[in-house]
């Protein structure tokens, strides 16, 4: 597996509120709307985008969140 699909994977895991109903989801699940917002399969609308996709557009690597400790 490389570093990429690994903080995919990761990432993915990650529980998130969705901005609509405030119930959480895996990242997996979710969809990404403006401003970094997340909403779950029943919130989002045609603009936003799945994890699948907006996961494979961004470098979740040079996300803040998913840099090791202390770097
Ligand atoms: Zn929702």
């Amino acid at each position: 597996m490389t570093n990429t699909e690994e903080a995919r994977e990761k990432f993915g895991r990650r529980v998130q509120r969705c901005y609509g109903c405030f119930v959480a989801y895996y990242l997996k699940d979710m969809y990404l709307g403006e401003d970094a917002t997340y909403y779950c399969e029943h919130c989002k609308d045609e603009t936003m985008f799945h994890f699948e996709q907006f996961s494979q557009v961004l470098d979740l690597s040079k996300l803040p969140s998913m840099r090791p400790e202390g770097e």
